[in-house]
């Protein structure tokens, strides 16, 4: 059914952000099962179920992106189908963090 992890969630975040370029590349191919994706969230010192504990560096120089950090359990990182990684990490590490949600008010 090509409806695996992580692949379907790679394929909405492409129709969220991609260029048209970049759909071709990497979409289209992914849509037609010649390729796999894999997501690269969570990292061994922190716990990752919170995404703004991500300490991945992400870091612009010219035209490429710098990315420093350990990942762990990527599913399909080893599969020699996975053509590309989709990597969350953080280019801005002075922005706020989300509120801290009590969850004694939520209830
Ligand atoms: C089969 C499988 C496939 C996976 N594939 C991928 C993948 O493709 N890519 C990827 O990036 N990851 C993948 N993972 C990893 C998975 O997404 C993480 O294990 C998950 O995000 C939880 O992160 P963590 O292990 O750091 O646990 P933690 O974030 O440390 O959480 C552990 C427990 O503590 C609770 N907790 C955490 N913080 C707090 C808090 N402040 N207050 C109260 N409770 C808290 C959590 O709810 C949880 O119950 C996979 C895992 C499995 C089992």
């Amino acid at each position: 059914m090509n409806c695996s992890a992580p692949d379907v969630g790679t394929m909405e975040l492409f129709d969220l952000f991609a260029t048209d370029a970049e759909c071709e590349r990497w979409l289209v191919p992914l849509m037609r099962d010649d390729i796999r994706s894999a997501f690269a969230m969570t990292e061994p010192e922190v716990a990752s179920s919170d995404a703004s504990n991500i300490g991945t560096g992400l870091r612009i120089e010219g035209d490429e992106i710098v990315v420093n950090g350990r990942k762990r359990w990527t599913t399909g990182a080893l599969d020699p189908r996975t053509a590309f990684s989709m990597v969350v990490g953080v280019s801005d590490p002075e922005a706020n963090r989300p509120p801290e949600v009590d969850c004694a008010d939520s209830r």
